[in-house]
This record gives structure tokens, sequence and C-alpha cells, in this order.
């Protein structure tokens, strides 16, 4: 099927164009026409950087991954949706015959296909096929903007699910980007008393500290480990830390920052490896926990935005056309401190 697109050709080279799409409906899929998809700082990075560690643009590809929409058919063993049906999509689609999945860590299959990883398309483009298993209806409360934000939301599902947090937990999350701020909401959703959220940059500090329960710490004017001192009693820490910057010179802070026994939850991805200090790790029996992507967490994800307690609206920063597309991805690319999402409709 021949089908218009936002497409990266290589590095740095974004066409909206026509392009050969997969057609084929199987029995367990459906057909969704796309309305909003956001726009993620990886697919940004594969427009201008064209890799992200492994995975190289060798090919033109759809960008997108972030993405709500309407079902417009269903194959014929699916049940729990229909024509109509508002949904929003996880964009990895695992082999559920693997090992991982079987272990119910499906996101961490080797052979999952995700939406804008080469060499797999996404969906930035009117209509997809995607498995009816990692298609979830939307309630009406919901809408496609938010639709298209539990993607990112999930990220923050996932590191509170891998810190087995506990009501009232102190936690600090190192970088207030997108992702930063999806964790901490998630936090405070998960119970969290206070969740400090530290940063270099005051507006997206400001915009974090928009919500009841984060405290913003810049610690380009005061260190985190006074900050989380003053809430925690000197020298104990904070019971979870959730890195979300990706920076390597956080690293010492997160150690020094979580209290003895504590957590610590890696999600912000370091361009090139880091050094950190293993024995003071061990001297506080700190729990490490890594997280990539997610699994088994979009209906709670959509049950907390359906709920009203966790409000993804305000992270909204402005919406494109789709014959906008370039434009917006060079507006993401230009990072501007106050952006936090970008979005793009397409059924407007
Ligand atoms: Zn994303």
């Amino acid at each position: 099927m021949k089908a218009r697109a936002l497409v990266l050709e290589k590095q740095r080279e974004l066409s909206l164009r026509e392009i050969d799409l997969p057609d084929r409906l199987g029995p367990d899929d459906v057909r969704v026409r796309i309305h909003t998809v956001g726009i993620c700082g990886s697919d940004v990075h594969y427009y201008t950087h064209g890799r992200i560690g492994p995975f190289v643009v060798r090919e033109p590809m759809v960008l997108g991954h972030e993405a709500s929409g309407v079902v417009t058919e269903v194959g014929g063993n699916v049940n729990h949706l229909r024509v109509g049906t508002r949904v929003c999509m996880e964009p990895g689609i695992p082999d559920l015959t693997s090992r991982a999945a079987r272990l119910g860590v499906y996101n961490v299959d080797p052979s999952v296909r995700f939406w804008a990883t080469p060499p797999v398309h996404g969906c930035l483009t009117p209509e997809v096929i995607h498995p009816a298993a990692f298609t979830f209806a939307l309630p009406d409360s919901v809408s496609f903007a938010e639709g298209a934000m539990v993607e990112p939301f999930a990220i923050g599902m996932q590191a509170v699910v891998k810190a087995r947090m506990q009501p009232g937990d102190v936690c600090v999350v190192t970088g207030a980007g997108p992702i930063g701020l999806m964790v901490a909401l998630a936090a405070l959703a998960g119970g969290a008393s206070e969740v400090l959220v530290s940063d270099l940059v005051e507006e997206k500090l400001a915009i974090a500290a928009r919500y009841a329960g984060i405290t913003p710490v810049n610690v380009s004017q005061e260190s985190l480990h006074e900050a989380v001192d003053r809430r925690c009693g000197e020298e104990w820490g904070a019971d979870v830390v959730f890195e979300a910057s990706g920076s390597p010179r956080v690293y010492d802070d997160v150690l020094a920052c979580a209290r003895p026994a504590g957590a610590v939850v890696l999600v912000g991805m370091p361009v090139e490896p880091v050094t950190f200090d293993i024995v003071s790790a061990q001297a506080k029996e700190l729990r490490i926990e890594t997280v990539f992507r997610y699994a088994n967490v979009y209906d709670r994800a959509i049950g907390l935005i359906a709920s009203g307690k966790v409000d993804l609206k305000p992270l909204i920063s402005e919406t494109f056309d789709f014959e906008q597309s370039i434009a917006a991805f060079e507006r993401a690319a230009s990072a501007r401190t106050d952006d936090v999402k970008l979005q793009i409709t397409l059924d407007a």
C-alpha cells in the first residue's frame, strides 16, 4: 500500500511523501486511523544523528511511535476492540512465543519490533496495522492528545514498578526532561509523599514545580545532596532515586542521595559508558534496577489518566498539523527549554 508519511530519508533529511507500507490485516490485528502522534527524543535523535547505539538508519524510515487513533477494521479473532473504538498503541511488537515474552518481560525480547527503530517503520502516516493485543481502548475522559502521551508515561510507570515503591516514599528524580517528568508523576501516583526533581535548567524545573508534590532542585544553585538531607535528615537519603537525565555526571549524586538499602532506578541512557563508585553503592546495599521501555503497564497508565490522578495535559506544549511535520521536527530539534511534548495531528 502506498501512503503519505513523514519519512526520515537519512540523517538530517526528512520528507513528507508517499511510501510503500504493509497493508495485510491478520486475524489478530486491527487497522487504526492515526489521530495524534507525539514527537519523542528518540525520533529527534534519529533525525539529528542517524542512529541510536547499534540502531542505524540505513534505509528511509517512517518516524513516530507515540500514537492514538480510531479502529477502522478488526481481524477475525479480535473481540475486545470494535470499529470506532478510540485507542492508543504499544509501539513494540514482541514475538509472543519467545522466552522473554513467556517470562512476562516482552520488552526485553531480542526480536521485538519497535515502531521507528530501524528498520521498522513508525506511525507518522494516516493508517497503521497493529496487533490487537497491543492496542488499548481509551475511555471517553482520555483525549487523543493524552492517549498519545501514554507511551512516554509508560516509561515512568515501568520505573516505578521496578522501584517497588512503598506508600509515603520520598523520591528523587535527576533530570526534568519529558521522561524525568513522567517518572515523577508516576512516582506520585505510586504513593510517593514527595518527589525532588533536579535539573540545571530553570524553565524545566518551573514546569515540574507546577505539580503538587514535586519540589524542584536547581543543581546550578544548590547541591542535590543538601536538598535531600534537608528533606530526609542528615546523611540518610531518599527511599528511591530515579536517574532520568542520561548525564554521565550525576552518578555520584545518585548514589549519595539514596538511603541505606534504598533503590536506584536507571532510566536515562548515557551515550557513552560511565564509571561509578560500586563500593559506595555496596556500603549502603543499594538495589539497582534498570528500565528498558515497559511491559504490562499500559492499562494501568490509561487508568491513572482516566481517573484524573495523573494529568499530562499541561505537558503538551504545541500541536502541529501533519502537513507541518517537518517544521514540528525542526522545532523539536531546536530543544527549546520550555517545550516538553510536541504533537502532530493527522485527523483534525
Ligand atoms: Zn517515546
